[in-house]
């Protein structure tokens, strides 16, 4: 994201990718304009929220008129730089490795996974998906070489600190890391965590103890209004 998105709190910030997903797909039905609340609707996070975020970057919508879609894709676009390319590494091509090696994030025309590591003998020098898999010796240098800026951790929780702190070495500025083990990274660097055991399980708890709750979307929604 360039400058201007540090300055809009980081629950807006989040929420960029989800309303810029839903304006493309609107675009490409042709659809020109869009109310706070049709895109509340489609998005699940309410009207007010969609409201205060727009009027961070001076999007106002008019009453009774809604939002213009082209305006707000050119400045997402700009906002979430999507027409700058992210170069992505995979580390661990295990059986979720290997998942995101065949779905590569095709859909986004910014994010690419351009190699991928492991350690083991057997995958090293394989393409899946045309991604090249090396070996973990090249790992500092290939990813300095390539000016790869984000690493997605699939490897065992035990190996995911010391894989951090050699990537550190390199210019990596953020981690997506599917392990549960939790990283100690300095501050130029960014971790997301997503622990999919942990929402699975939390889905579940939340089915068992609140059945009776909204149960539409409620929980997504709170995350996404936090
Ligand atoms: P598989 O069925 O291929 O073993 P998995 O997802 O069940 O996959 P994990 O033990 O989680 O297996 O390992 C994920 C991947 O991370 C494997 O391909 C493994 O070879 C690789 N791996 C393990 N340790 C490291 C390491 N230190 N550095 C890089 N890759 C590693």
């Amino acid at each position: 994201m360039n400058e201007e998105t540090t300055k809009i709190p980081q629950a807006t910030a989040k929420r960029l990718p989800l309303y810029y997903r839903f304006l493309k797909n609107l675009h490409v039905s042709g659809k020109q304009r869009v109310s706070s609340a049709e895109l509340s609707e489609a998005v699940k996070v309410d009207s007010a929220t969609i409201r205060r975020d727009f009027s961070y970057f001076g999007a106002l919508g008019k009453k009774g008129y809604g939002y213009n879609v082209n305006y707000l894709l050119t400045f997402f676009r700009k906002t979430l730089d999507q027409d700058e390319l992210s170069k992505v590494a995979l580390i661990g091509v295990g059986n979720l490795g290997t998942a995101f090696l065949h779905y590569n994030f095709l859909k986004n025309n910014n994010t690419k996974i351009e190699m991928a590591f492991d350690v083991d003998k057997e995958k090293i020098g394989k393409e899946i998906c045309g991604v090249r898999i090396y070996d973990m010796d090249e790992l500092e240098e290939k990813l300095e070489q390539e000016e790869i800026t984000v690493a997605i951790l699939t490897v065992p929780a035990s190996a995911a600190q010391t894989i951090t702190d050699r990537i550190k070495q390199a210019n990596v500025k953020g981690i997506l890391n599917f392990t549960p083990a939790r990283l100690n990274v300095p501050s130029s660097i960014r971790v997301h965590h997503i622990d999919l055991a942990v929402e699975l399980q939390s889905l579940i708890y939340f089915l068992k103890n609140y059945p009776n709750e909204d149960t539409e979307n409620s929980q997504d929604k709170k995350n996404l209004n936090g």
